[in-house]
């Protein structure tokens, strides 16, 4: 029953029990960058927020096995590039002394990000008065008299229930499975890879997305021999055709074995790893064997034992489905993060997807998601960072697409970073020479898309930004002579 009123801390440390007569304005339920973000927008609205997580600590899949994780171990691997090319740059590191890679330490400091970031939630939720609940949240059907009651087990099994006139859903998703496999210290998906106790000798990687693609990179880096089997024609497929074209030629270029149109058949484990087998692209059958097995293939969302049922909330291909100001069908419900359907799976959207919804249970002003103005960022190595149209989606809306593309191997601070891969590519259309889309491969591009994301939100056109000026020597030139290049107008190619 109800542990109301006792006045003690529950399972970890800025937990409370709820309090049995407390109506909520909105109880939340999970504690990832979608629901975090929007308890804190919720509090700072006025509102009164109750926020169930269920996890040890709050942060959800970004900050414990997600993003933080794998860009703070993306740097490691970046720096470790660099000394192996110390030489290069006129470092010398003595002699005969070769750099040495401690994996430990490097787990070490990706843990100690996580831990100073989980503190710095457990403040943000006391400054703002959230009642944060340890448990899972479960709704219990539609609203009764305008409150809506949510049942928690709490994680250490007690039950007790949370009073809300709003409720918001932000229960994330998980890693899936290909069929038959179970995830173990072989077979691993997002969150054993980020706790290996050493750099494996080689790694097959199962799925070419954002996720597959930065493993790869980072083991990459570290020596490991790396096999990528992407069944889709290319890598990356969300992006625009030419950039897949360029991360596939500079991984391949890096050593990684990259392998599209590849439909895997089996996975079995040996005495020392992995073997999987495999039909390529040409129909044949074929086996790759490894240390360990990435699973990278997307991620489910965590619809399953949340009480939908007993509610009009629908869903499609697992998702919920939601409109432009996240309600649910089930009046008084709201769904955000990567539960939802039609939106990328990324931090920033379920973040966002948080603002807007609190703005609207507060009454307040907002402006719903754009789907055509989140920036999508890959960031291995080289990085990816894309906002708007692709060539291809351009075309098929009808527009008369003009492109311009600029090589980094035209821009000095490229050089003086020793980065020359990739380019800048501006789709824009011809009638008013609106800027379309922005596709960056290249150095610091999940950096530099902020500009363009900014062009796109105020539909800037070519000439507008042909005539902005660009610091130099930056690498945000780049974009400058992407502009003009629409134009046949580039300066340095
Ligand atoms: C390896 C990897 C790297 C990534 N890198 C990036 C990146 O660089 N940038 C980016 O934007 N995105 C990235 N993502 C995606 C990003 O992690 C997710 O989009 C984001 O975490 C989704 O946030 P969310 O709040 O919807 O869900 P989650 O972060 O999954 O959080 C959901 C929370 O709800 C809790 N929960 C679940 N069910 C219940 C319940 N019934 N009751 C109470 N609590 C419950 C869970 O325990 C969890 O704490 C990455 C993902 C992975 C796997």
């Amino acid at each position: 029953m109800c542990a109301a009123g006792r006045g003690r801390s529950a399972d970890r440390p800025g937990m409370e029990y709820p309090m049995a007569d407390t109506i909520y304005d909105a109880a939340i339920i999970g504690g990832g960058p979608a629901g975090y973000t929007a308890a804190i927008r919720g509090a700072e609205l006025g509102l009164k927020i109750a926020l169930i997580d269920n996890a040890p600590k709050l942060g959800g899949t970004c900050l414990h096995v997600g993003c933080i994780p794998t860009k703070a171990l993306l740097f490691n691997a970046e720096l470790w590039d660099h000394l192996k090319n110390a030489a290069e740059f006129g470092i010398k590191l003595g002699e005969g002394i070769a750099p040495e890679l401690d994996w430990a330490a490097v787990l070490t400091r990706k843990n100690s990000i996580i831990t100073k970031h989980v503190k710095g939630l457990e403040f943000l939720m006391k400054k703002h008065k959230i009642t944060v609940i340890a448990g899972s949240g479960r709704i219990t059907g539609p609203a009764q008299g305008g409150i809506h009651t949510v049942d928690v087990t709490a994680n250490a099994g007690e039950a007790s229930q949370v009073k809300a006139k709003n409720v918001v859903l932000a229960t994330g998703s998980s890693a899936k499975m290909l069929p038959g496999l179970q995830a173990d210290s072989t077979i691993l998906t997002n969150i054993e890879i980020l706790s290996i106790d050493r750099v494996p000798k080689s790694l097959i990687v199962i799925g070419a997305g954002a996720v597959g693609v930065e493993f790869s990179s980072i083991f990459r880096s570290f020596g490991t021999e790396v096999t990528i089997l992407e069944f889709l024609p290319r890598a990356i497929p969300v992006e625009d055709e030419e950039i897949s074209k360029e991360l596939t030629r500079v991984f391949k270029k890096r050593g990684i074995d990259v392998n599209i149109g590849a439909k895997v058949e089996k996975v079995e484990k040996t005495e020392t790893g992995v073997r999987v087998s495999y039909t390529d692209s040409n129909g044949k059958p074929q086996v790759k064997e490894a240390e360990k097995v990435l699973v990278a293939v997307g991620r489910a969302g965590r619809t399953e034992n949340i009480g939908l049922e007993k509610t009009k909330i629908e869903l499609e291909r697992g998702l919920i489905k939601v409109n432009a100001e996240q309600q649910t069908a089930e009046p008084g419900i709201y769904a955000i993060g990567d539960i939802v359907f039609g939106l990328p799976q990324l931090a920033h959207v379920g973040a966002m997807a948080g603002l807007v919804t609190m703005a609207k249970i507060a009454g307040a002003k907002f402006r719903p998601i754009n789907r055509e103005r989140i920036p999508s960022c890959t960031y291995s190595e080289p990085q990816v960072g894309s906002v708007g149209l692709t060539e291809a989606q351009a075309k098929e809306k009808g527009y008369e697409v003009k492109v311009g593309k600029f090589p980094f191997g035209g821009n000095s601070k490229a050089t003086i970073v020793g980065s020359h891969d990739g380019f800048v590519k501006i789709v824009s259309d011809v009638k008013y020479g609106e800027i379309l889309g922005v596709h960056i491969i290249g150095p610091q591009a999940t950096e530099l898309i902020a500009e363009a994301v900014a062009v796109l939100e105020l539909e800037g056109t070519v000439e507008e930004m042909m005539y902005t000026i660009h610091a130099h020597p930056t690498l945000s030139e780049s974009l400058l002579d992407a502009y003009g290049a629409v134009q046949g107008m580039a300066i340095n190619a």
